[in-house]
């Protein structure tokens, strides 16, 4: 069976030794290793204002933490992620909002957040949900014009671009996941990174404790409480060492995206998803829509490709219950979406008897 989603580990000869040496160094907690992980990501993000943290997770509870966002607090978010982009909000007693989504892309609808900001509103998350971006010239708009801040959760969006730049400086906040089944991958791991200098120093406080490790233990004084999220050697060794192979890796998902918007265009019973203006996806999943799904699926997984939707919206969760309300595209498009492998795995030949066998009907 081709996978949908497959952790990619460096060869053994590459990644033993040095989880070996790093075990055995006698330092194992954050170190060097973990600020050369900082390092390599900042530039390859091309931005120098980065923490490395444990997870995706904690680097979104960091970003609202930042925010000092809270009970009475709205914060604007799509029910069509993975949970923690929605469970971190909830986390700080804040009620999430949902905007609905573009039927078109299953993507934050800019015009929909516009009618959904309050005075109460005191950030808005936008998904670059398998890895596609979501429409950020609109979304800049809206920050500049209600002076409310945005985190991109780009957990499934390494590599993803926007005006030509991979993402990961436009808005105040940018979070990335390390998880295991994201295209780069440390075991668990995160980042956050920034587009206000300011902010790095509050936030590497709040990744341990409130303690600043660049002073001493005894002349420390927490002014406010932290969390214990930093990255450790061990996770951000192996994620050096994923770091030398990640533009080839990135690079295949991202031709096995284009071949499939090439040679799936014209397929009767499915309709490709149009990309905004000045952003290009990184395909971690690829998106499409079908029609009478279900059919689509069991022929799919007849022929050993696995195609399914992955993700259970988040809006039907009891915790999100205060948060109902009508999300028409979502409806639409969340009965008609469906993902196949289009990951580092999928080799040529498979991607050609995918399309072969998509293009003979379901
Ligand atoms: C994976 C994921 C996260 C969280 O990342 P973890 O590293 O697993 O904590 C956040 N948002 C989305 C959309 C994700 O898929």
């Amino acid at each position: 069976m081709i996978p949908l989603v497959k952790p990619y580990i460096a060869p053994r000869e590459q990644m033993m030794p040095e989880i070996e040496k790093i075990l055995y160094s006698g330092y194992i907690a954050e170190g060097q290793a973990v600020y050369d992980f900082e390092d390599n990501l900042k530039r390859f993000i091309g931005n120098d204002d980065l923490l490395a943290v444990q997870s995706g997770t904690a680097a979104l509870h960091i970003a609202f933490s930042l925010l000092d966002i809270g009970c009475g607090d709205e914060v604007i978010s799509t029910a069509m992620t993975a949970e923690p982009t929605n469970t971190t909000i909830a986390l700080t007693g804040a009620k999430v909002v949902w905007g609905d989504v573009d039927e078109h892309t299953g993507l934050l609808d800019p015009n929909s957040v516009r009618g959904k900001i309050t005075e109460k509103t005191k950030a808005i998350v936008v998904v670059h949900y398998a890895g596609m971006v979501c429409d950020m010239d609109e979304f800049n708009k809206i920050s500049q014009e209600y002076n409310i801040p945005i985190i991109e959760d780009a957990a499934h969006g390494l590599g993803c671009r926007y005006n030509g730049k991979i993402v990961g400086s436009n808005s105040r906040f940018t979070c990335y996941s390390f998880q295991a089944i994201k295209q780069l991958t440390t075991v668990d791991g995160g980042a956050i990174s920034f587009n206000n200098p300011k902010d790095v120093v509050p936030a590497r406080k709040l990744r341990w404790f409130g303690l600043d490790k660049k002073v001493s233990r005894l002349e420390n004084d927490i002014t406010r409480a932290g969390f214990k999220y930093g990255m450790n050697n061990v996770t951000a060794t192996i994620g050096n060492v994923q770091l030398k192979n990640i533009q080839p890796i990135l690079n295949r998902y991202i031709e096995n995206g284009k071949f499939f918007d090439e040679n799936l265009r014209d397929i009767p019973g499915i309709t490709l998803i149009p990309y905004y203006d000045n952003t290009e996806p990184a395909y971690w999943l690829y998106t499409m829509k079908v029609e009478k799904r279900e059919e689509f699926i069991r022929m799919m997984e007849g022929a050993g490709i696995m195609a399914s939707t992955l993700h259970h919206r988040s809006d039907t969760h009891s915790v999100f219950s205060e948060s109902k309300c009508e999300l028409p595209a979502l409806d639409k498009f969340y009965s008609e979406f469906v993902h196949i492998p289009c990951g580092w795995w999928v080799s040529d030949e498979d991607r050609e008897r995918m399309v072969d066998i998509i293009s003979r009907g379901w």
